[in-house]
C-alpha cells in the first residue's frame, strides 16, 4: 500500500472531523491506511434473502417483503413508544416492531420492497421482527460489514468512511504479497482483498479476501520474527566436536525418563550438524526439562564452551542455579549467579570471571542482558520462558557470543499451533512423559464455607511434618472481598491454624526478603508458605504436599496448572484445593476442568479455546504484535505455508532488498513498530 495513503490522518475523509478522527482514532484507525486494514468483526449475509415462511426462527438472518402498512404509534404504559408496521412477500404477511425510534416513521415507507435483517419469531397467529435493520431491496448489496463501534460511531459511519477512503485509492495499488507466492498459494491481488473484505460481493468473494489477507498477515508475522531472530542458516563455527552426554547420564542421581533421552539426542544432534541449535524444548511442570538442560550445558561446556541460562525472575534464577549447581558438582564445572541484587563488588568479579571464561555457566536474570556482560566464548544460550522474554530479549542475550546455540525452555506447554507461532523457526522437543512414581495430585473444587474442613485438612498434613502453600490474589486488602496475602497470614497465625509456622511471600518484597523466605520453607522451618503467583515459577519443595488457591476463579487454567505443579514433587500423594465462590459458567467450567485433567497440554489447549490467545497469555506477555483477522487456533494450515514461505524468502534475500521484496519489508516494519517489545 502507497506509504503516504496510509499516513494520511483521517480527517482527510469526507464527513470525518476533528472530532469524529479521536473516534476513529480510539477504535484504532488514526489513519486512512489503518481505516483500510480495520476490518469488519462480522458480516450480515443479503444475498439469498428468505420468504417469510421459510425464514429460520431466532436466529438472525434476512428477509425480502414489502411494506403495506407504513409503521404508526403507540404509546405504551412504561413511557415507551412503539411503532408497528405489517410487511408482505405477497404469500404471508410479518408484524415489524421498533422502540422508540420516530425515525422509522419516515424511513419504512408504504409499497416500497426491503431486505429486513434480524431475528423472526413466531407465535401460531403470525411471524415477526423486532427492531430488524433494514435497506431498500434495490440497493441492497449482497453481503452488509459489521464493525466494532463506539460510543459516538456506529457501524454505519465507520462503512461510509470506509466507502470514503475507497476513493482515494489509486486504481493500481502495490502489493506487498510478490506476484510469484500469489499465484503458487492462488492468493487474490491486495486491491480485490481489500475491497472484498469490506465490501464483499459474495460470500465467496469474502472468503478469497479473507484467506489472501490470513496470509499476508501471518507471512509479515513469520517475516518479522525470522529477521528479529536475525538468525538465517548460516554455518556455524560453534560445531560441538564431541557427545558427552552419556558421561553425564552416569553421574545422574536418576534414569533419565526416554522423553529426555530424545531431547538430548535432538540437542545433540543440532549441535553437531554444523548449524546453530534453535529448538524449543516443552514439557509439563515436572518432567524434567532442567536435567535436559544440565546435560546440554555439560556438553557445550566440555567442548570447551560457555552456556549462560536467563531467568525472568529472580527467585526463579536462584532455583536453577542451586538445581544445576547439585546437578553439576562432582563435575568439576564452574557455575555462577548474576542477578540485580548482587553486591557490586561480587559483581565486578562475576563479570571479569565470565569475561576470563573461569565462569563456564552463568545463570542469572535480565541482568544478563546489562552492558559489560562479556563472555570469553558463549557457545549455549538457554531462556527459561514463561512467555515472559520477548523475542528482541531473547535475541539480545544471544548477541552477547556470535550465533550461540540457542535453547528455550517453556514450563506452560503450548498448544502446537502456539508454538509454531511465537517461536517461528525454533525446532520443537516435547517432553511428554513424567519421571517414574509420580502420582496424580487430586484437586477439588470448593466453595468458602468449606475452608474451615480445608483447614483442618492442612493441619493434619502439617502435624505430620508435611507443608502447604496458599495462594491469595493481592499483598494488601483490596477494595473487594478477594484475599489478600498479608491479612491471610494474620487470621492463619490467629484463628486458623494457630501454632503453625507461617511464612508470607509477595512480589513486593525485597529480594533478600523473599531470598530469606524461600529458603526457610525449602528448608522445612515454615510449614505454611501464603503468597501471590510469585511461587508459580519453578519453584521445587518437594515436601510441600497441598496447594490451596484462594479466588481460584481469577486465573487461568495454565496458571492454576502451573501453580498446582508446585506440589507433588516428592514421592507423597499431593492435594490442590480450589477455593472459589464464583458462580459464573465460564468460572466453574474452569475449575470443573482442572479437577478432572492433568495433563498440561490438554489443559493448555481448553484454556486457549476458553479465554483466547490475549488472555492465555496474560496482556502482553507473548511479545508478539496483535493480529487483526488470523486466528491461531483456525488458520493453523495456513500459517505452516505462511512460515515455508517465509523461510524460503529469508534464505534468498534476509535483508528483504529486492523489488519484489520491498512491499514485505514495509508491512514488517509497520507490524513491528507498534510492538511494546
Ligand atoms: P521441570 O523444570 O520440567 O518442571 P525439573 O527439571 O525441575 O522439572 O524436574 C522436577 C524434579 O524431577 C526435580 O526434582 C528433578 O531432579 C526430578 N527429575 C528430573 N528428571 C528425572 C528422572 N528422569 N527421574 C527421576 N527424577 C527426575
Ligand atoms: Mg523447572
Amino acid at each position: 500500500m502507497m506509504r503516504s495513503l496510509f499516513d494520511l490522518n483521517i480527517q482527510n475523509l469526507k464527513g470525518v472531523g476533528e472530532k469524529r478522527a479521536k473516534l476513529f482514532q480510539k477504535l484504532g484507525a488514526p489513519t486512512v491506511g489503518a481505516l483500510l486494514r480495520f476490518y469488519p468483526r462480522a458480516y450480515e449475509d443479503l444475498s439469498h434473502p428468505y420468504a417469510i415462511k421459510d425464514a429460520p426462527l431466532d436466529v438472525p438472518c434476512a428477509v425480502r417483503a414489502t411494506v403495506i402498512k407504513p409503521p404508526k404509534e403507540t404509546r405504551i404504559r412504561s413511557g415507551m413508544t412503539l411503532y408497528k408496521a405489517t410487511v408482505t412477500d405477497g404469500d404471508s404477511d410479518m408484524e415489524l416492531t421498533y422502540f422508540n425510534n420516530p425515525y422509522i416513521l419516515d424511513m419504512l415507507k408504504e409499497d416500497e420492497e426491503y431486505v429486513f435483517y434480524g431475528k423472526v419469531s413466531a407465535n401460531f397467529l403470525k411471524r415477526s421482527m423486532n427492531s430488524p435493520e433494514f435497506i431498500r431491496s434495490a440497493v441492497c448489496p449482497p453481503v452488509r460489514p459489521i464493525y466494532h463501534q463506539t460510543q459516538g460511531l456506529t457501524s454505519k459511519l465507520v462503512a461510509n468512511a470506509v466507502k470514503n477512503a475507497f476513493e482515494l485509492l489509486p486504481d493500481v495499488m502495490r502489493d506487498p504479497i510478490p506476484e510469484a507466492i500469489r499465484m503458487e498459494y492462488q492468493l487474490c491481488q491486495l486491491r480485490f482483498a481489500l475491497e472484498n473484505i469490506h465490501f464483499p460481493k459474495s460470500m465467496e468473494d469474502l472468503e478469497t479476501a479473507r484467506k489472501r489477507l490470513i496470509f499476508e498477515e501471518l507471512l509479515i508475522l513469520q517475516l518479522g520474527l525470522l529477521r528479529l531472530k536475525g538468525r538465517t542458516r548460516k554455518e556455524s563455527h560453534l560445531k560441538l566436536k564431541r557427545d558427552c552426554s552419556d558421561e553425564f547420564f552416569s553421574m545422574l542421581p536418576f534414569t533419565p525418563t526416554n522423553a529426555q533421552k530424545r531431547a538430548v539426542k535432538e540437542g545433540i544432534s543440532d549441535m553437531t550438524s554444523g548449524y546453530p541449535m534453535n529448538r524449543l524444548i516443552q514439557g509439563d511442570v515436572g518432567s524434567g526439562k532442567t536435567a535436559v538442560a544440565a546435560t546440554l550445558c555439560f556438553s557445550v561446556i566440555k567442548n570447551g564452551l560457555q552456556a549462560a541460562l536467563m531467568a525472568p525472575t529472580e527467585i526463579l534464577a536462584q532455583q536453577h542455579y542451586a538445581s544445576l549447581s547439585e546437578l553439576l558438582s562432582g563435575t568439576g564445572i564452574r557455575v555462577a549467579l548474576l542477578t540485580g541484587s548482587l553486591p557490586a563488588a561480587k559483581k565486578r568479579a562475576v563479570l571479569s570471571e565470565l569475561f576470563s571464561g573461569e565462569i563456564q555457566l552463568i545463570i542469572g536474570t535480565h541482568a544478563l542482558l546489562s552492558e559489560g556482560v562479556e563472555f570469553r566464548r558463549l557457545g549455549l544460550v538457554i531462556t527459561d520462558e514463561q512467555h515472559r522474554f520477548g523475542v528482541a530479549q531473547r535475541g539480545a542475550l544471544a548477541a552477547k557470543g556470535i550465533d550461540p546455540h540457542m535453547l528455550v525452555m517453556s514450563a506452560t506447554p503450548i498448544p502446537r499451533t502456539l508454538a509454531l507461532m511465537i517461536y517461528g523457526d525454533l525446532d520443537i522437543s516435547v517432553l511428554d512423559e513424567l519421571p517414574p512414581g509420580r502420582q496424580k495430585i487430586e484437586t477439588y473444587a470448593i466453595s468458602g464455607d468449606k475452608r474451615q474442613r480445608a483447614f483442618n485438612f492442612l493441619r493434619k498434613h502439617i502435624n505430620a511434618g508435611r507443608q502447604c502453600y496458599i495462594i491469595c490474589p493481592m499483598i494488601d486488602e483490596g477494595q473487594n472481598d478477594m484475599a489478600s496475602v498479608t491479612q491471610y497470614a494474620e487470621k492463619l497465625k490467629n484463628e486458623w491454624l494457630v501454632g503453625c509456622r507461617i511464612g508470607v511471600l509477595h512480589g513486593r518484597m525485597k529480594p533478600k526478603e523473599k531470598e530469606a523466605v524461600m529458603a526457610e520453607f525449602s528448608s522445612g522451618k515454615l510449614s505454611v508458605l501464603v503468597s501471590t503467583t510469585v511461587v508459580e515459577v519453578g519453584v521445587d519443595v518437594p515436601n510441600a504436599v497441598i496447594m490451596m488457591i484462594e479466588n481460584a476463579e481469577r486465573y487461568g487454567l495454565s496458571q492454576l496448572h502451573q501453580l498446582r505443579g508446585r506440589v507433588g514433587r516428592g514421592k507423597d500423594k499431593s492435594t490442590c484445593i480450589l477455593v472459589s465462590d464464583a458462580e459464573n459458567e465460564e468460572a466453574v467450567t474452569r475449575l470443573k476442568a482442572m479437577c478432572q485433567t492433568s495433563d498440561g497440554f490438554q489443559i493448555a489447549d481448553q484454556d486457549l479455546k476458553l479465554r483466547g490467545p490475549g488472555n492465555f497469555f496474560g496482556q502482553k506477555q507473548h511479545g508478539l504484535p496483535d493480529l487483526k483477522i488470523a486466528d491461531m487456533m483456525k488458520d493453523m494450515e495456513v500459517l505452516r505455508q505462511a512460515q515455508a514461505v517465509a523461510r524460503g524468502i529469508v534464505a534468498e534475500d534476509s535483508e528483504l532488498e529486492a523489488p519484489e521484496h520491498r512491499g514485505l519489508r514495509a508491512e514488517v516494519k509497520q507490524l513491528f513498530e507498534n510492538m511494546t517489545d
